[in-house]
């Protein structure tokens, strides 16, 4: 998949759902659903950069945006997609309308806790199935909060009916007045690395054909004990990553830095490189953060910088 720049498309906040962990407050879950262009308009805007872009969709719930299969449908003429999703909609329009092959990856999460309320697992296992017979690469992830941790096995029996193995990602942030990961208990942590092994290994083979994808979760046990700070380091955030907002503003990550509007047409990447100077997605932050040997082949040396920086021992996967 060659493309010159990586997007974080935060696309909407609207969400049908509302997950005790998101970083959304549910006042802005429940935003009215905007669209800021057509799917033709966002087309336009994007090849007008002269471009090739990878745009992952993320939100709130991308697959609510209105005439989400003909934006995707549109944009991957000439770009590729990757996505957040609940599958809590239905995916017919999508299957049909997208090729796959310019699909990075779909990460759907399966919010367990707030599906029970929903009574949401029949949909999402009918989502699952399709996007997989249709040869969608698909990853489904359970934010690992420690009560979906102690229920772990009782989720993966219920994946299991569509062949799914799921990964655990690690809970980030403020969570029932702690702080995660730093919050976890021994036990809590034990567990993430045992399903996140049983993970690897179920992984294994579309990992070694399409690479580790951008939001990289197999990575996640090397966290359990904190966030590293990049603050100084050199990353090419601004020049091969941005961050778009749901009017078309970019960003370096988290700001401050603002580098035009594609929708306007204004939009203008940085030149090289820059040392860190603001907060971000730490699976970005994580791709695209230099090293002796350039930001896509740094994965492992970041790994142990993590070890060193915050006194972890690693963890065979
Ligand atoms: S599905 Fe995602 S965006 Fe929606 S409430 Fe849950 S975590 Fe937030
Ligand atoms: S290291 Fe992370 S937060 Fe810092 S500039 Fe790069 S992507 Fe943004």
């Amino acid at each position: 998949m060659q493309y010159d720049i990586e997007a974080d498309w935060h696309l909407l906040n609207t969400c049908n759902y509302r997950c005790g962990y998101c970083f959304f407050t549910a006042d802005t879950l429940g935003d009215k659903l905007q669209m800021h262009a057509s799917p033709q308009q966002w087309q336009s805007a994007f090849d007008a950069t002269d471009f090739t872009w990878l745009l992952h969709m993320t939100g709130g719930e991308p697959s609510i945006y209105p005439l989400f299969a003909e934006l995707c449908e549109a944009l991957t003429k000439r770009h590729f997609i990757s996505m957040n999703s609940n599958l809590s909609r239905p995916l017919q329009s999508f299957v049909e309308r997208v090729d796959p092959s310019r699909v990075s990856f779909i990460n759907a999460g399966f919010h367990f806790e707030e599906r029970e309320r929903r009574s949401g697992n029949a949909v999402f296992l009918e989502n699952a199935r399709l996007l997989q017979s249709k040869g969608f690469p698909l990853l489904v992830s359970i934010v690992a909060t420690p009560s979906a941790l102690a229920r772990f096995e009782e989720a993966a029996d219920i994946l299991a009916q569509a062949g799914i193995v799921p990964i655990p990602k690690i809970l980030r942030g403020s969570y029932n007045g702690q702080r995660f990961p730093e919050a976890y208990t021994e036990p809590d942590r034990d567990r993430f690395r045992k399903f996140a092994a049983l993970a690897q290994e179920s992984y294994r083979e579309m990992l070694n054909t399409s690479g580790h994808p951008s939001i990289d979760m197999f990575g996640d046990i090397h966290l359990l004990y904190g966030e590293p700070s990049f603050t100084g380091q050199l990353c090419e955030a601004g020049r091969r990553f941005v961050n778009i907002g749901p009017k078309g503003d970019v960003i370096r990550c988290g700001g401050p830095t603002v580098y035009g509007n594609v929708l306007a047409g204004t939009f203008k990447r940085a030149k090289r490189a820059k040392p860190c100077n603001t907060g971000g997605c730490i699976y970005f932050c994580q791709k695209y953060t230099s090293g002796p040997s350039g930001p896509q082949e740094t994965r492992s040396g970041f790994f142990d910088w993590v070890a060193d920086v915050i006194g972890t021992a690693k963890h065979p996967v």
